[in-house]
C-alpha cells in the first residue's frame, strides 16, 4: 500500500514515522506485533467513514488502540493493518445526577471518568489497577475488572449504551441510557469485552450509584497464604462481601519487600490479603467486631488503615505490583486464571502436582489470580507452553477459566481455540463474520 491514500484522511492525524510505528508495536503483555502500516488519530465520522472506505478498498486491517495497557496483545499489529488511535476522538464527560448516568467519549482517561463521576458525590466502581492509566474506550473494550469487581462486577454490569462504528463506516447507537430497556437480546453488550474484533467504540453511557460514604482498609498477615484460601467463601457464607479482596503469596510479598519501594519494606506477615469493605457502618466497632469473629484466628494481625493516606499507600504498592514484577523479570508471563472462590484450595493444591514455577498475587476475593512464570525466558518454549496449557486446563478442570479480566487478544488466542467448546467457536466467528463480513476489525486476535 501507498502511504498516499491515508494521508489524504480528512480530521485525522496520520502517523507514518517508523520510530513512531516502532512504539505501537506493544502493549503490556510480553509480545511485540508487526510494524503498523500507519497510525491515525481520528478526529471526526468522516474521518472514520473514510478510513474504513479506505481499509475495505486497500484490503488492510483496523486496530483499535486506547492507551495501551493491555496485556494480553489485544491492540498490537498483525499483519498489514493500521493502528487506530483513539486518544484525539473528540467529546466531554457528562453526569446526569438525575438519570444517575455518565457519558463520555472513549477517548476520555478512566480515571477522569471515575474523578468526574466522584466530583458529583456518584460513583462508577470499574477499577482495573491501570485506572489512573487506562483509556475508557480501552476498559469498556476489555470489560476490564479489577480489585472491586469482588462487589460490583466487571465493566460490563455498568454499560447500558454503547456507540461504536460498525463495518458500513458509520457510527451506530446501541441500547438506551437508561437501566430497564428490554426491546429485544442486547447487542450493546456485545461491544463489552468484544476486544474491537466487532467494530470500534467510539462512546458510552454507564450507570452510576451513590458514592460510598465509608471505607474500612484492612492487612491480614497471615503466616502462609494456605490460609488465606478458603477465607473469601466463609466470608461470603457469614454475610460479609468485600468490595475488595487482595493477596500477595509469600514469594511475590518477599520480592517487594526486598526490592520495592519503601513503604513495602513495612509490609507485615509471610503472605497479606488486602480487604475492604464500603457498606455503610463498616467502620463501626459493632461490624469490626463481627468482622474478626467471622475471621476467627486469622484476625490475630489484622491493621486497620488509619486514614486515607495509609489506604492510599497501600493501594499504590498493590498497583505498582505488576510493573515491579516486569521491571525484574522482564520476560515473565503472567496470566490471569479464574475460578469460583471455592474451589481456591483445589487450584493451589492441582498447581503443586503440575510442576509449574509460579508465584501468584491477585483477586483472591473472586477467584481471579495473577499466575506470573518468572523464569519464562530461560524456559524451552515447549515447556512453557506445556505449564501455561496445563495452568489453563486446570482451571476449567475447576469450573474457572483461562482469563479473569485481560481477555483473549493474540496472546491467549491459541489456548482459547484449543479448549473451548468448538461449537462455541463456530458461532463466535458467524457473528464476526455478520457483524464484519470483510474483517477490517482488528484481525487475527481471539478467534
Ligand atoms: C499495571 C496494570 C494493571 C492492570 N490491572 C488490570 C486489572 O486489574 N483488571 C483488568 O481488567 N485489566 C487490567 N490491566 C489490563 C488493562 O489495563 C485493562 O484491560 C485496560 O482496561 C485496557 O485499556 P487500554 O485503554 O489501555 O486498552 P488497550 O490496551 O489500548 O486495548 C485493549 C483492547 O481493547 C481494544 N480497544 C481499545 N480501544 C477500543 C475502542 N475504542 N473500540 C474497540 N476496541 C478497543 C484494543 O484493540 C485491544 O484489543 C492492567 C494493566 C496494567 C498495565
Amino acid at each position: 500500500m501507498s502511504t498516499f491514500p491515508l494521508l489524504r484522511l480528512p480530521d485525522a492525524e496520520v502517523l507514518q514515522d517508523p520510530e513512531i510505528l516502532e512504539s505501537y508495536r506493544f502493549d503490556e503483555s510480553h509480545l511485540a506485533g508487526d510494524l503498523p502500516l500507519a497510525v491515525v488519530k481520528p478526529k471526526s465520522r468522516e474521518a472514520l467513514r473514510e478510513l474504513v472506505r479506505l481499509a475495505k478498498s486497500e484490503r488492510f486491517g483496523l486496530v483499535p488502540r486506547g492507551a495501551g495497557t493491555g496485556k494480553a496483545g489485544g491492540c498490537v499489529p498483525t499483519t498489514r493493518v493500521v493502528v487506530v488511535d483513539m486518544s484525539a476522538w473528540p467529546g466531554e464527560i457528562q453526569v446526569s445526577n438525575q438519570n444517575l448516568t455518565l457519558t463520555a467519549p472513549a477517548s476520555a482517561w478512566l480515571r477522569d471518568v471515575k474523578g468526574t463521576a466522584e466530583a458529583a458525590n456518584l460513583f462508577y466502581p470499574p477499577d482495573p489497577n491501570s485506572w489512573p492509566l487506562c483509556a475508557f474506550g480501552g476498559s469498556l473494550a476489555t470489560n476490564a475488572g479489577g480489585p472491586n469487581a469482588c462487589k460490583y462486577g466487571m465493566t460490563r454490569h455498568w454499560v447500558l449504551a454503547v456507540d461504536a462504528l460498525m463495518a458500513d463506516g458509520e457510527i451506530h447507537s446501541f441500547g438506551i441510557g437508561s437501566v430497564k430497556a428490554n426491546a429485544g437480546p442486547s447487542l450493546t453488550q456485545m461491544f463489552i469485552g468484544s476486544e474491537g474484533i466487532f467494530g470500534m467504540i467510539t462512546g458510552a453511557t454507564v450507570r452510576l450509584i451513590p458514592r460510598p460514604s465509608e471505607c474500612l482498609t484492612l492487612l491480614l498477615p497471615v503466616a502462609h497464604f494456605h490460609d488465606l484460601l478458603e477465607l473469601p467463601g466463609r466470608l461470603c457464607a457469614s454475610g460479609f462481601l468485600p468490595a475488595t479482596f487482595e493477596f500477595f503469596d509469600s514469594a511475590v510479598l518477599a520480592e517487594l519487600r526486598k526490592s520495592g519501594p519503601e513503604e513495602a519494606r513495612r509490609l507485615p506477615g509471610q503472605a497479606l490479603a488486602i480487604l475492604e469493605f464500603d457498606d455503610r457502618g463498616c467502620t463501626s466497632d459493632a461490624f469490626v467486631s463481627s468482622l474478626t469473629e467471622a475471621l476467627g484466628p486469622l484476625s490475630e494481625h489484622l491493621q486497620i488503615a488509619a486514614d486515607a493516606r495509609q489506604r492510599d499507600q497501600i493501594w499504590n504498592l498493590r498497583r505498582l505490583t505488576s510493573a515491579f514484577l516486569k521491571e525484574r523479570h522482564p520476560k515473565k508471563v503472567s496470566e490471569d486464571i479464574v475460578v469460583p472462590r471455592t474451589r481456591l484450595p483445589d487450584f493451589f493444591k492441582g498447581l503443586a502436582t503440575l510442576n509449574i514455577p509460579a508465584v501468584t498475587y491477585g483477586h483472591l476475593g473472586d477467584g481471579n489470580l495473577h499466575v506470573n512464570l518468572l523464569g519464562a525466558g530461560e524456559t524451552e518454549p515447549a515447556e512453557l507452553e506445556r505449564q501455561v496449557m496445563d495452568l489453563f486446563k486446570l482451571s476449567i478442570h475447576l469450573g474457572g477459566t483461562l482469563s479473569g479480566e485481560h481477555g483473549i487478544g493474540l496472546a491467549k488466542r491459541q489456548a482459547f481455540l484449543a479448549l473451548s467448546d468448538p461449537g462455541q467457536i463456530e458461532l463466535l466467528r458467524a457473528l464476526k463474520h455478520a457483524w464484519d463480513p470483510l474483517g477490517i476489525f482488528n484481525p487475527g486476535k481471539v478467534i
